[in-house]
């Protein structure tokens, strides 16, 4: 007899397994494309729950479960990786290595993905249908390791219908889920920018180029494409985080490097970002007689969640957590994930899952400070689990 899917059961029957998973990855991080001792970890973990898997993207796997009975593929991304953080949360299971740390809750994206399969593998028989974990390394560096799952054929045979994914985050509270119909995260794009000039002696400055003087200029008016030209109520962000240039004190640069982001939602406003760009640094060094080299890197595409992908996950959440855990977002946010890849391929929910602890300082993503309460891992698995299971019932047409 298989238990009804509720949180209380959950955390009879997994609580303390989902806590201790969490504890030994958080303190064991590894870094994108090296998560060989994450990729050991999980296999030991589906083999003591017999479930079959696939080694994928060489550091990642995708494990199966094949349901009792006929019907649809669902899709759970759980990614794996770490970050070049030093961790300073002072947790007794605080990371073990030095300068790497889980600080964006990939650890507990894990453990989800562990917790759901042995929900899962324990109702197989009564299953309308089928379930991949895709265990994806490298989210963290470009260009990803989805991408390299999906040409190693992931949405294949069988073939994947849906896809799920789940995301910690520290504004929610543990026990609350963020929902939003179409986009849900943004285009993250790269720019890279010299400007050149001519140097020379300080005390000359009408015989050289000066390159700070025209970064100077550039830095002033690239802001004003947002604030000017890109309209209120759509969302785009700019920012330069890095800037380097010049010898001494005392003589002119002849080149400044600038890098940083473009972040938007609407695929027009990003194209005119990148075009505005280019007619700024035409304009000023123009000005200055000088020269420039740009390049704009485009990253992980904006988001799109499927609005019936949502509903399932709704429902699912007001069944297990209760309506009011249901916060429903009104703003994509402004950061990018390359799960956007498997929605781009077929219907897909991202799922905003609150890991917050009230009454305590939150600190954002890649933050060194970053804390997951250990709590929401229940909420987690209970509302991924029902939602699959919702899915492949109304695939099933039951
Ligand atoms: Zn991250
Ligand atoms: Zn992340």
């Amino acid at each position: 007899m298989v238990a009804e899917l509720t949180v209380d059961t959950i955390e009879a029957k997994l609580g303390d397994y989902l806590q201790n998973v969490y504890r030994d990855l958080h303190q064991n991080p590894e870094l994108s494309t090296q998560e060989f001792e994450t990729q050991a970890f999980i296999k030991t973990e589906l083999d003591k729950l017999n479930i079959p898997y696939k080694i994928m993207a060489k550091t990642g796997l995708c494990a199966e479960i094949r349901g009792g009975q006929p019907g649809k593929t669902v899709l759970l991304r759980a990614d794996i990786d770490a970050l070049a953080i030093h961790e300073q949360t002072g947790l007794e299971y605080a990371s073990k290595k030095e300068g790497i740390m889980h600080a964006c809750g990939h650890d507990a994206h894990t453990t989800v993905g562990l917790g759901v399969a042995a929900l899962l593998q324990e109702r197989a028989q009564d299953l309308k249908g089928n379930i991949k974990i895709m265990f994806q390394p490298s989210e963290e560096m470009p260009p990803g390791g989805a991408k390299f799952m999906i040409e190693e054929g992931i949405l294949e045979n069988p073939k994947v219908d849906a896809a799920i994914g789940i995301h910690t985050n520290p504004y929610l509270l543990a026990g609350q889920i963020g929902l939003k119909d179409g986009y849900i995260l943004a285009n993250t794009d790269r720019i890279f920018i010299s400007l050149i000039g001519k140097g020379g002696h300080a005390a000359a400055p009408q015989e050289g180029i000066d390159a700070i003087a025209m970064a100077g200029q550039f830095i002033a008016g690239i802001q004003n494409i947002v604030a000017r030209q890109v309209s209120p109520l759509d969302r785009a962000v700019i920012t330069l985080g890095k800037i380097s240039g010049g010898y001494t004190p005392n003589s002119i640069a002849d080149q400044v490097e600038l890098a940083g982001t473009v972040r938007t939602i609407k695929a027009e406003t990003q194209s005119h970002i990148e075009n505005q760009i280019a007619r700024l640094l035409q304009s000023v060094t123009g000005f200055w007689g000088g020269t420039y080299k740009y390049e704009y890197r485009k990253g992980h595409p904006a988001t799109w969640n499927d609005k019936r992908m949502v509903d399932l996950v709704r429902r699912a959440t007001a069944e297990c957590l209760g309506a009011e855990s249901i916060i429903e977002l009104d703003n994509p946010y402004m950061s990018g994930d390359d799960f956007t890849y498997l929605a781009q391929a077929v219907p897909s929910v991202f799922i905003e899952w609150g890991t917050a602890t009230e009454g305590k300082e939150n600190f954002a993503w890649h933050h060194p400070k970053f804390h997951v309460n250990l709590s929401s891992l229940k909420y987690g698995v209970a509302v991924v689990t029902q939602s699959i299971v919702h899915f492949l019932n109304e695939e099933a047409g039951v």
